[in-house]
């Protein structure tokens, strides 16, 4: 059994969907980032690569690579899904937060655990997701942005490491471009 830790933060920005946990959420805001800035997925993939010691998200999914440009952060949960399996494990559970200040997003928690289960291949009773206040306090507070923490657990997968591709093995964990860094101001 393995655990790792995500966490991730995007500010906010006009004319931009909200996204998180791959779920539009109706606001006149939204992420600003090279992908689709969905800080929830992001925050996941981290801990999944963290758990099988695969690097970071902006390692395996530089900003500077054109193929992230707006990409859906779904797409890269499932390049990290077969990163983390072709390593020799699986996922057992995931929990997640979402920091928050606005907006309310209790009626969007329920869609945002099926569709990453979903991609994970989980029952949806595996994938915690909840949200809560920064209370007015700092950055977040003062909705600048929204922030996300992940943790998930990983167990060996039956037959254990079957095969190691390059993505895996010239993976760069090295600090430098992410596809999960905010952009440029707009
Ligand atoms: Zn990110």
């Amino acid at each position: 059994m393995r655990v790792g830790i995500g966490y991730d933060i995007h500010p906010l920005t006009d004319g931009r969907p909200l996204v998180l946990g791959g779920v539009v959420v109706p606001y006149p805001r939204g992420l600003r980032g090279h992908s689709d800035a969905d800080v929830l997925t992001h925050a996941l993939i981290d801990a999944m690569l963290g758990a099988a010691a695969l690097g970071t998200i902006g390692g395996h999914f530089p900003d500077g690579d054109p193929r992230f440009a707006g990409v859906s952060s779904l797409v890269l949960l499932d390049e990290t899904r077969r990163l983390v399996e072709d390593a020799g494990y699986r996922v057992v559970n995931v929990d997640t937060v979402i920091i928050a200040q606005e907006p309310r997003l209790q009626a969007h928690l329920g869609p945002m655990a099926r569709t990453l289960a979903g991609r994970l291949g989980l029952d949806a009773g595996c994938v915690g997701v909840k949200a809560t206040s920064p209370e007015g306090l700092g950055a977040l507070g003062r909705v600048e942005g929204i922030a996300a923490q992940a943790v998930v657990l990983l167990e060996d997968r039956p037959g254990g490491i079957s095969r190691r591709p390059a993505a895996v093995r010239g993976a760069r964990a090295t600090p430098g471009t992410r596809a999960h860094r905010p952009g440029p101001p707009r």
